[in-house]
């Protein structure tokens, strides 16, 4: 009954359904918005949400081996200086001389500007730290930065965060967090902005150790991916060329996704070693050092971080869970989140406004909501609001309709399938709980019916 459109998802379309319904708007919209910053509107801020507390979940509470940190943004200067931030975080940038725009020239093609075609400048380094001041007075002494990734904050506290967790080596701490770029180019929607936030953890391994445990990372968290429901054949691995590595690293793969720009890097996996706890020890005087009670020796272990943009993983969910197809002659466009991301679980959805029908509709949703994130909607005609929670991709509604009030049962509609079944309102609760699991939706309770599939929409 549902055909798939082929060649469906563009950017544009996106991010106008991203807005209409309320997943992501631009910063600062009435005021015509802030290039490289986005907001999270009431549906964009459940499905961020879920997708990093899918992540904690899977790296921290479901492990032996791993502890959480949420680090303060402002940090003392010489973190930065000690980490080559200061003399290294920067790209080669060039300035058109007829229209003033600046370039990033790692990106150009040609020597003349994208815009205008005019002459460019010299390349000059440029640091995309943001700098700002702590205290009343603006002078060299009080300049702090916004950090541009997480890491710094793990690195400075390894001892701290050893000592009070009690572990011993493989072990690793992780966090998520806003970072800050000062990025010359930003654009393709969230891809790229200058206010992000990032979910990162350093592996603390014995050094000799470290390949095994890159190789275990890089499986691991591309499986992540999967699990959630990003297809395969969507992902990809990408070895950076030794020559390309940055300052610090032995090694890096990307995790890449093929967003509607292209192929582009969705995850980092790098190889630090030693680099940033020694920088930090040599830099602090403080000890970066490991004793290792079964091997009795001292030693600065090597670090394996997986670094994840988190807005690139809500982009990447939101491309790869979209779907267009027809319906009757009607275009249903939804997104087929997998039940952990979902902005929605369940919507409670009263077929008619009729007082009595509303009264069991409401009890049905109070029974619902303290196990699930619902949504109560009774405005419109039923298939506009089935259409509606497609496109928030919520995995299931029950409809109560006027036989409910005889039969005391309501309607579960699948979104993937349209396929219906009728569940005495008692065991809804145990049912939707079964079917966000991977129960089959027909895989009914004492009771339940196979309905029927939603046929007008
Ligand atoms: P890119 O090459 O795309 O600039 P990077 O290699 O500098 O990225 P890392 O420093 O490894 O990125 O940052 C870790 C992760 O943070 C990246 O894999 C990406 O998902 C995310 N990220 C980095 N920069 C941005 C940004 N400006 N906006 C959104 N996410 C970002």
């Amino acid at each position: 009954m549902a055909n798939p459109v082929p060649g469906k998802l563009t950017m544009e379309k996106l991010v106008s359904l991203c807005q209409r319904r309320g997943f992501i708007f631009p910063s600062s919209d009435i005021y015509g918005g802030l290039s490289g910053c986005w907001d999270y509107g009431p549906v964009g801020v459940e499905l961020k949400r879920n997708i990093k507390e899918a992540w904690w979940r899977s790296i921290v509470q479901e492990r032996d081996d791993m502890v959480g940190l949420d680090t303060s943004i402002l940090m003392n200067s010489s973190v930065w200086e000690a980490s080559g931030h200061v003399s290294s975080f920067s790209d080669p940038l060039v300035e058109c001389k007829v229209c003033h725009l600046r370039w990033k020239a790692d990106d150009l093609v040609e020597n003349k500007c994208p815009a205008c075609g005019g002459e460019l400048t010299e390349e000059r380094m440029f640091n995309t730290m943001f700098k700002t001041f702590i205290g009343p007075v603006e002078e060299e002494a009080s300049v702090v930065y916004l950090r541009p990734e997480t890491a710094q904050g793990m690195f400075v506290n390894f001892q701290n965060a050893l000592n009070t967790s009690r572990k011993r080596l493989p072990f690793g701490v992780a966090q998520q967090g806003k970072a800050f770029r000062n990025e010359i180019t930003t654009g393709n929607f969230i891809f790229r902005s200058r206010e992000f936030e990032i979910m990162e953890f350093e592996y603390f391994v014995k050094p000799g150790t470290d390949k095994e445990w890159f190789d275990y990372w890089v499986e691991e968290r591309f499986n992540w991916y999967v699990k959630l429901g990003i297809k395969k054949e969507h992902l990809g691995l990408y070895e950076h060329p030794r020559e390309n590595l940055a300052h610090y690293a032995r090694n890096c793969t990307d995790i890449t996704y093929l967003f509607p720009h292209g192929q582009a890097e969705l995850e980092g996996i790098a190889n630090r070693t030693d680099f940033d706890l020694k920088q930090h020890g040599a830099a602090s005087g403080k000890s970066v050092e490991y004793f290792d009670n079964e091997t009795n020796e001292h030693y600065v272990p090597y670090i394996v971080e997986p670094s994840a943009g988190v807005d690139r993983a809500v982009l990447a969910f939101l491309c790869d869970a979209y779907d267009e197809e027809i319906v009757n002659d009607d275009l249903r466009v939804l997104f087929h989140f997998h039940p952990d991301i979902a902005p929605v679980k369940v919507a409670v959805l009263p077929l008619s406004r009729k007082e009595n029908l509303a009264a069991l509709a409401k009890d049905v949703h109070a029974d619902l909501r303290p196990c699930f994130a619902t949504q109560y909607d009774d405005t419109q005609a039923i298939g506009r609001r089935y259409r509606r929670q497609d496109e928030l991709g919520t995995p299931f509604s029950v409809t109560i309709d006027f036989q409910s009030l005889e039969d005391k049962m309501a309607t579960i509609r699948e979104r993937d399938t349209l396929n219906q079944i009728r569940v005495p309102i008692p065991a809804l609760r145990d049912t939707l709980q079964a079917k966000l699991a991977g129960e089959d939706l027909f895989v009914l309770p004492e009771g339940g019916q196979i309905w029927k599939q939603e046929s007008s929409g």
